[in-house]
C-alpha cells in the first residue's frame, strides 16, 4: 500500500517552504501583517463557520455564476443540504443580519481571514482549498466607504511594498440600469447569436454581462461596437461614481476605468473593481470587491442594507511576494535547547517546564543517543544556548549552559537557570 496523498488542489502548510507553498511562520508573518493593516482601519474580526447551508450560497452569491453552477463542494447530511463556503461575503452578512450586528449602533466594518473551498481546475495560484482575507463595511451607502474598502485593500499591499499592482474599476449602476443594459446587450448579440461561443451564447441568457468577461478574440472585437454600461448609469449612480474617484484621486490612489470590469459575482453593484499584480502570470488577479446593497434583502432581510467590501487570495499574495523577492523574517528559534544526557531525564523534564512557565521557548530532542548525536539536535535547532543536564547535574542542581557561539560553558544553579537565560535571551515572550 502506498502512503496516502493529499488532494489535488489543497496543499499543507509545513515549517519549511516546499513546492511553491511558503513555510508556516511566512504565513504567520503575512497574517499579521494583514491583520495590523486591517485592524488599523478600525475592522474587527468575524469568524463564520467552513460550511454553510447551500441555499445561503446558491441565493447569495447566485444561480449563474460559475461558482454556484460548477465549482461547489456541497453535500447532503439527513434532510439538509451544506456546502463549503466558497466565499465569505455571503456569510458574513448572514453573520451580520442573524446576530442584528446594526444593534450595536454605528457602521459594522468587519474583516476576516479564513480558508474558502472551490472544485476549480488546480493549477499555480489557483486552488480548490484557497484562503481569502477581506473587510465588509455595512450601514453606509456613500462612496466614501467605497473608498475607504478600496484603500484598506491598497494599504494591505503597500505594507509589503507591493506597489506594482493595477486598480482597475468600474460602476455596474443600480438594479435598474443593469436591468436595462442587459437588455440592450441581447439586443445588440442576438445577431451575432451564431458566432458566440457556447459559453457565451449561454450567457447572453443567464447573465449578458457576463460576456464582457470573455478571452474570445472574436467576441472582443464584436464588443466595440456594443452599448456601454456608463450610458446607462442614472444621475445617483453616476454622482456616486464620481465622488468615489474624487477621493481617490485625492489620495493620490491611481485606477484605470475598465467599462467591461463586471466581476463573476451576482450581488455586485455601484462600484466594483480589481486589482491585478505584476508578473503573476495567469493568476493575476490578487483581490476583487465591490458594492452589495442588495445581498441582505436576496438572503430575507426586509430592508435594503448598503454595504461594500473586498476579498483577497492569500496564495495571490504570496505569488506577488515571490515575484518581488519580498524578504521574510526568519523563523523564530527557541531560547535554548535542552541536551538531556543519561539520568537526567527526569530533571531536564521538570526544569524544561519551569522554564517555559518563565516565559521562555525550549526545546528538545527527547530522544536517547550519544552526546555527539544529541549535540547535533541542539545545533539543529539554532538556539543559542545549549542546556545540558545528565546525572552529576541532576545529582547537584547545577546545569552546564553552553554558548552556541562562542562554546563557553557556564554551570549555573537550576533555580538561577531561567534568569540567566531571561538575561541574554533575545526573544522572551
Ligand atoms: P472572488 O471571491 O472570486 O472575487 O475572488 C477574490 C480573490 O480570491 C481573487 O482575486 C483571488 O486572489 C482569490 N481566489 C479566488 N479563487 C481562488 C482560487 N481558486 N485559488 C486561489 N485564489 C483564489
Amino acid at each position: 500500500m502506498s502512503i496516502f496523498q493529499h488532494i489535488p488542489g489543497t496543499f499543507d502548510i509545513l515549517p519549511i517552504a516546499h513546492d511553491g507553498i511558503a513555510p508556516s511562520h511566512a504565513w504567520r508573518h503575512v497574517e499579521r501583517v494583514v491583520r495590523r493593516v486591517l485592524e488599523g482601519f478600525g475592522f474587527e474580526e468575524l469568524r463564520t463557520p467552513t460550511f454553510e447551508p447551500t441555499a445561503l450560497v446558491a441565493r447569495g452569491v447566485g444561480g449563474s455564476t460559475d461558482i454556484v453552477q460548477k465549482e461547489m463542494f456541497a453535500f447532503t447530511k439527513g434532510d439538509t443540504d451544506y456546502v463549503l463556503r466558497p466565499e465569505m461575503t455571503a456569510p458574513a452578512m448572514r453573520a451580520y443580519l442573524e446576530h442584528r450586528l446594526d444593534q450595536r449602533g454605528g457602521t459594522q466594518r468587519l474583516y476576516y481571514l479564513g480558508s474558502c473551498y472551490r472544485a476549480e481546475r488546480p493549477q499555480k495560484g489557483r486552488y480548490r482549498q484557497f484562503h481569502q482575507f477581506g473587510v465588509e463595511i455595512i450601514g453606509p451607502g456613500s462612496p466614501h466607504a467605497d473608498a475607504e474598502a478600496i484603500a484598506a485593500m491598497m494599504e494591505v499591499y503597500r505594507a509589503f511594498g507591493l506597489t506594482d499592482t493595477r486598480l482597475r474599476l468600474n460602476s455596474l449602476g443600480s438594479r435598474e440600469n443593469r436591468a436595462a443594459y442587459r437588455e440592450a446587450l441581447q439586443a445588440y448579440f442576438q445577431p451575432f447569436a451564431n458566432d458566440l461561443s457556447e459559453l457565451s451564447r449561454e450567457r447572453l441568457v443567464s447573465n449578458p454581462l457576463r460576456i464582457l468577461d470573455t478571452k474570445d478574440e472574436r467576441e472582443i472585437r464584436l464588443l466595440d461596437g456594443a452599448p456601454a454600461l456608463r450610458d446607462f448609469l442614472d444621475d445617483d449612480s453616476r454622482a456616486h461614481y464620481e465622488t468615489l474617484q474624487t477621493l481617490l484621486d485625492a489620495a493620490g490612489i491611481a485606477y484605470d476605468q475598465d467599462d467591461r470590469l463586471v466581476r463573476g459575482l451576482d450581488y455586485y453593484g455601484y462600484t466594483t473593481w480589481e486589482l491585478e499584480g505584476a508578473g503573476l502570470g495567469a493568476q493575476a488577479s490578487l483581490a476583487g470587491g465591490g458594492r452589495y446593497n442588495g445581498l441582505a434583502e436576496t438572503l430575507g432581510a426586509r430592508e435594503t442594507v448598503p454595504a461594500v467590501g473586498f476579498a483577497a487570495g492569500m496564495e495571490r499574495l504570496f505569488l506577488a511576494l515571490d515575484a518581488a523577492g519580498y524578504a521574510f523574517p526568519d523563523a523564530a528559534t527557541p531560547d535554548a535547547f535542552l541536551v538531556v544526557l543519561d539520568g537526567g531525564v527526569e530533571a531536564a523534564f521538570r526544569l524544561g517546564l519551569d522554564l517555559r512557565r518563565a516565559g521562555l521557548s525550549v526545546a528538545s530532542t527527547l530522544k536517547r543517543g550519544s552526546f555527539k548525536a544529541l549535540m547535533k539536535d541542539a545545533v539543529r535547532s539554532s538556539a543559542p544556548r545549549y542546556v545540558l543536564i545528565g546525572e552529576t547535574e541532576a545529582a547537584s542542581g547545577i546545569a552546564l549552559v553552553k554558548d552556541a557561539s562562542t562554546g563557553d560553558q557556564t554551570p549555573v544553579p537550576f533555580a538561577e537557570l531561567a534568569a540567566f537565560l531571561q538575561g541574554q535571551a533575545s526573544n522572551v515572550r
